[in-house]
């Protein structure tokens, strides 16, 4: 039998006393080649809430050490954004484009269930918002829905303006003004997030710059805003003042930092530091860093609002995205307090208001879906 220890988890209860893991499920279907991991971090502000994954992972450690890491991940994320869930994921082990998609997700969703509410699922990389009606069939505890089973639909469009917002926030630190008119952003990646994210720059007056791998998504935003089109690379050496990564992760790395030119980095995509030292640099540089997971969280928040109150209502989670604003004002103030890098800050913030919460001083809401 293959060994279960990997470099980076010598035990997995090692691991999970580490960082302080609650609970982890291993789940199988023999008859469907089914296999899936959940992971519960941290429930103190509320139920374990994060996407599932689907993936094809090199070895069964793989997708635990993967489904415990995004599980702390979706701890710090819900903590930073004033949201009262907790941290959680799920990883499905297999080819993220097997076509029998309804029997693994309805397996999915009656482990899930099994969990009780413990654990709330959504998307992820490998999977879909269809995926998520399969698993709605077997369960309540799902959150990503589309809008006529109670969802909030499409939240790309909340996690740019989010973006929007954190970027107005490192405008006024930087600038001492918020404003985005006249102001140059580079935009890299026009997929889902990038597109929403230029045609508000657009509305607000910025100049842009844009790349994508996909000629006919640059084309499409040069006709209808006029943005200015960059090649992939060229991206790292223009001048602006905004970097905005709505791409890939780890694009903050040597050789970009060695680079880049602009006064703030603040974007949509994951995990945009290769390193954490990349971080460091960043603020050595000068740059601002608005961190990703405080910046990207605007379609996080904005569909997870109906669990706290009851139904969708759009005006509300906008007003709730529209707080990242103050989110990272009070990373900056954290930074500056402690002298740290933001990318510190953010954490800090996080373990402050978890910390805060399971001393009793404020309300963690027992949130139901
Ligand atoms: P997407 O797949 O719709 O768009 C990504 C775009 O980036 C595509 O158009 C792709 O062609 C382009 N791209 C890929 N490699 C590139 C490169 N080297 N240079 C330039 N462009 C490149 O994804 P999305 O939903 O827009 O998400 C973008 C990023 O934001 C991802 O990192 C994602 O994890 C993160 N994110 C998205 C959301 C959301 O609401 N969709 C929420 C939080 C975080």
């Amino acid at each position: 039998m293959k060994s279960l220890r990997s470099a980076a988890m010598e035990s997995i209860f090692g691991y999970m006393e580490k960082y302080d893991y609650e609970n982890l499920f291993l789940c199988q279907d023999k008859t469907i080649a089914f296999k899936a991991v959940i992971a519960i971090h941290d429930t103190t502000l509320g139920p374990a809430t994060g996407g599932c994954r689907m993936w094809q992972y090199d070895s069964e450690m793989d997708a635990i050490e993967d489904a415990l890491r995004l599980a702390r991940g979706m701890t710090y994320k819900y903590a930073a954004a004033g949201v009262n869930l907790g941290g959680g994921k799920a990883v499905i082990m297999g080819d993220p484009s097997r076509p029998d998609r309804e029997p693994v997700f309805r397996t999915l969703g009656k482990f899930i269930d099994r969990l009780g509410g413990t654990y709330l699922t959504g998307e992820d990389v490998g999977t879909t918002l269809k995926d998520m009606e399969y698993i709605h069939m077997e369960t309540e505890y799902v959150v990503t829905l589309p809008t006529d089973l109670g969802g909030a639909g499409d939240i790309s469009p909340m996690t740019a303006f989010g973006v929007i917002r954190a970027m107005q926030a490192c405008c006024k630190r930087v600038f001492g003004s918020e404003g985005l008119q006249g102001r140059t952003v580079a935009v890299q990646g026009l997929g889902a997030v990038g597109h929403n994210v230029i045609e508000r720059l657009h509305e607000l007056g910025a100049r842009i710059l844009a790349t994508d791998i996909e000629r006919k998504k640059i084309d499409a935003m040069v006709e209808k805003y006029g943005v200015k089109k960059l090649a992939p690379d060229e991206i790292y050496d223009v001048d602006c003042e905004i970097f905005c990564p709505c791409a890939l992760g780890g694009i903050i790395n040597d050789d970009t930092l060695a680079r880049l030119k602009c006064k703030i980095v603040c974007g949509s995509a994951n995990n945009q530091l290769t390193e954490e030292r990349h971080g460091d640099v960043l603020e050595e540089k000068g740059m601002v860093y608005a961190p990703d997971y405080i910046a990207n969280a605007g379609g996080t928040i904005y569909d997870t609002d109906r669990l706290e109150v009851g139904g969708v209502n759009p005006e509300r989670g906008r007003q709730k995205v529209s707080r990242i604003y103050e989110n990272m004002e009070r990373v900056f103030q954290i930074a500056d307090r402690d002298q740290i890098p933001t990318y510190v800050a953010a954490d800090r913030m996080a373990e402050e208001r978890i910390r805060q919460i399971a001393e009793g001083k404020k309300d963690g809401a027992d949130l139901k879906p």
